[in-house]
Order: C-alpha cells, then structure tokens, then sequence
C-alpha cells in the first residue's frame, strides 16, 4: 500500500516499547503516513548504555525499509538504489560496515568456504544488499526522528498494560505502566518493538505465560571485534570478501568480515568482527560468556581453519570485546489481546536464530504491514479489531515459519553430509517465509 502523508482523520496516540531498530523504523514509517501522536518508550537509561554493536545485511526488504523512512537527505536526489534517489544511498552510507568499496555482484554477495580446507564452497548473491552496523543504524534512524520532534522516552521498562473502561467500545483506551511508578494513560494502540525477551509477548499471553517463553536451540554464538596492530590480517580478511565471509566446518560455522573501517587509507583503525556458531549450551561452558576469559577459551578451542580465519581468531588482541550468547528462539503462537489494540513486531514477534540474516528483513515487513494496517483503520475506516487481527495472523505465519527454518539451518549446517541441504545453499539468502 504505501500511502503518504495523508493525514489520518483523528490521529490516535500509538505507543512504541523498544528503541531498536524495529521501533524506530515504525516510528518513522508511522510519521510518514501521517500519524502525528507516536511515542516510544525504551527501558535503558540512553540509547548508548548498551555498546555491542554487530553487523545486519539489509537485502530482501531493502525496498520496504528505504519506503518507510521519513524524507529528509537520503531522498529524491537522483541516482537509484532500488528506485529510491541518490539519498538513500547517503542515508546507508552513514551506517555502512566498509563504505570503501564499489558495490558489484561480489560485493554484495555472501561468500561461503570449507572451514578445513580453505576450498570455496558457494557464494551467495544478495543483489543491492548493505551491510551496517547495528549502532549506526540505529544513530542515523534517531536523528531522523528527533528532527521531526519525535523523541524516545528513555528509562521506561514497561511492566503492565491496562484497559481502561469508557462509557463505550470507542471510548475504551490503554495505559501504560512502567518499572518507576509512572503511569501513561489515553494509549490507543500498542506495539510490542521490545525484542526477543518482549514484555508484551509475555503480557499478550498472560496466565500462560510459558507459552510466550524463548526456547534453547541448543546452539550457542560468540561475538568478538578485532583491530588489529597487524594491519597484515585485516588486509588479507578483505581479500577473501571486503564485506563478509562465512566458513563452514564440521562442527561450526563462522563468519568474518568488516565491522568499521574509519580511515581507507589506514588498516590499523578498521575493526574485523568474528563469530562461532555451535553445538552447545551456556550451563556446559567451562568459562565467563564475556571478557577476556571467554576469549581466551574461544581461541583456545577454534584451531584448524585456513588461513587467514586462523590468524584473525588467534592475533585477536587481548582485551578485544568478546561474548557467548545462547542462542534461543520463540515459535509464534496464535494471540490477541482483549482490545485488539496491542501487537508485535521484530524481535518480540520471532526471535529466530541469525541464520541467513532474515530477522530484520521480516522486522521491517511487520513495520510495513503495521503502518498499512494503522492506515486502513484511521484513513479507510476499517474495523480495527478484523484489521488488527489480520495483522497479528499473517506475524504470526509468517513468523513461525521464518524461526523454524532458521532452526532447521543451523542443524543442516553441522553436519558436512547435510550442508547441500541447506537453504543457504540451495536458495541464498531470498525471501523464503
Ligand atoms: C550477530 C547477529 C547478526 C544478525 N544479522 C542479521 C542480518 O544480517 N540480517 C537480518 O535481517 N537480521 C540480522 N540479525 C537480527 C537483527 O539484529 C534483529 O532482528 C533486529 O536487530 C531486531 O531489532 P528489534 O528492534 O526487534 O529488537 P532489539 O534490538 O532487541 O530492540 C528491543 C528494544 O526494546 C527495549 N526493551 C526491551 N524490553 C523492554 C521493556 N520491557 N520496556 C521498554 N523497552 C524495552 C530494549 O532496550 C531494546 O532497545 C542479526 C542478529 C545478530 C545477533
């Protein structure tokens, strides 16, 4: 649908929980289309409390996202990225992960090698795909906002959502209650942006509570940047892909790539991530998931790749930012709360593991889909309850089948007999949910 700027007849207060990426972008497709009552609340103190930073490809939804962002610079300004302007190519530039290449069929692709022989097994073609830093998304997706006036309500951790009794249907409204005591009250509508952990999961299946609950996958991922004073290790990661690589083995996989890369001209200032995907759970780790402890554990254990992957884990300097994360996912279920007025998106909806990077790709399909809904309720004036739950049916489809074939690929990802069958291998990294 895509309708813009066209005022909405009443504009109703819509409530955002969760400054992701996920937020942010509903809040600037929700402004776009005309919504003016848009407020986001997120439990950190500041959008920098939390400094991990890791590498997300925008590929397949490359045209919804750069659709729901809110003109500013990054449009209409000549040349296309996916018919969008020059602009949107200065929007992403802000976030890129290495913006010191020209963009061709290699460069936006995956490329895949044995982790035991160095051999290449397959590349993947993600076509006008870029890969960015979460933080910098992030930052640039906050600037646009606040240049609208739209700010984040920072150090609100929602606890409980309330219906608020009128003298009819219409009347009823939400309120908000948050971790200080604060109260919110007069919310028509609210989305769930709050990640994998999401309280308006858990509040959407109150009294069964279990049934919102995150599942192991049984496979955990270490996340690790690297600058390095050998710039000689950086210089030949970027010979075997300038963006990213993956390597499979027998019983991992890994990938490497550019985290940032600040100065072209000085390998010394650009930072490599590195991350391992296994067979394992945080109870049987011998050590700390973070620091220094679990870096060394992981160097230790990670031997026999070809160069130059076995060079960037073991000259990974001492000190570098290091962590094991479980790696766990939700298979949505069917829900609805009593209003019809509380939903979810990203994360909160389908936290799936990062297997062929489709988490943020259906994020911003959800956004899409919300902002379309919001529209036809309060410019088509479409029944809100049968267009909500239109909504919430195709999440949760969608959804659930996007966690469960990111969980089958990492099983097929472990064992050298079933990697052909993987879906990486046998459709990239396309639209498949
Ligand atoms: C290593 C890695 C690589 C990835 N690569 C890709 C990729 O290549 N392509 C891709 O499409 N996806 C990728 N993903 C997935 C992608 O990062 C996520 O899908 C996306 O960032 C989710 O954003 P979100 O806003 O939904 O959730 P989050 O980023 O988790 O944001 C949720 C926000 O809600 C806030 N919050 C939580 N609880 C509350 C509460 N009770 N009250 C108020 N606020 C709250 C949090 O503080 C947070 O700011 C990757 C993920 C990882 C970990």
């Amino acid at each position: 649908m895509g309708s813009q700027f066209q005022e909405p007849s009443t504009s109703p207060n819509v409530a955002i929980i969760g400054a992701g990426l996920t937020g942010l972008l509903a809040a600037h497709g929700l402004k776009k289309n005309g919504f003016s009552n848009i407020t986001i609340y997120d439990r950190d103190s500041s959008p920098t409390c939390r400094p991990r930073d890791w590498t997300i490809v925008l590929h397949w939804a490359m045209p919804a996202f750069l659709d729901l962002l809110l003109p500013g610079r990054h449009q209409n300004k000549g040349q296309t990225l996916n018919g969008q302007g020059r602009g949107s190519e200065e929007f992403l530039a802000q976030a890129l992960c290495n913006p010191n290449i020209e963009f061709s069929e290699y460069t936006e692709s995956l490329v895949c090698y044995n982790g035991q022989t160095g051999d290449h097994l397959f590349s993947s073609l993600m076509k006008d795909s870029r890969r960015v830093s979460r933080q910098k998304l992030r930052n640039v997706l906050l600037q646009g906002l606040e240049a609208e006036g739209i700010s984040v309500q920072w150090g609100k951790q929602l606890v409980e959502i309330c219906q608020e009794h009128g003298t009819n249907h219409a009347d009823e409204s939400l309120s908000l209650r948050f971790s200080d005591g604060s109260v919110t009250t007069g919310i028509d509508y609210v989305l769930g942006a709050d990640g994998p952990s999401s309280k308006v999961r858990e509040l959407l299946f109150q009294g069964k509570g279990e049934d919102a609950k995150l599942a192991s996958s049984g496979f955990v991922m270490s996340s690790c940047l690297a600058t390095y004073p050998d710039t000689e290790v950086i210089e030949k990661l970027v010979e075997k892909h300038p963006v990213a690589s993956l390597t499979m083995s027998l019983h991992s996989v890994m990938g490497y790539g550019v985290m940032y890369a600040p100065n072209p001209d000085d390998k010394s200032t650009w930072t490599a991530f590195w991350h391992k995907i296994w067979k394992s759970n945080l109870a049987a780790l011998p050590v700390s998931r973070t620091g220094q402890e679990a870096l060394d554990y992981l160097k230790s254990s990670t031997t026999g790749l070809p160069e130059p992957f076995q060079s960037a884990i073991d000259k990974t300097p001492a000190g570098s930012p290091c962590c094991i994360d479980e790696l766990k996912y939700w298979n949505p279920r069917p829900f609805q709360h009593p209003s019809g007025r509380v939903t979810l998106a990203g994360d909160a909806a389908h936290p799936m593991l990062p297997y062929r990077g489709q988490g943020y790709q259906h994020a911003v399909t959800d956004v899409r889909n919300f902002v379309d809904a919001m529209t036809k309720i309060c410019c088509g004036g479409e029944d809100s309850k049968h267009t909500m739950a239109e909504y919430d049916a195709e999440l949760v489809k969608r959804g659930s089948e996007a966690v469960m074939q990111a969980l089958k690929e990492a099983e097929l990802s472990m064992n050298p007999e079933t990697v052909g069958r993987m879906l990486m291998v046998r459709k990239g990294h396309g639209k498949s949910a």
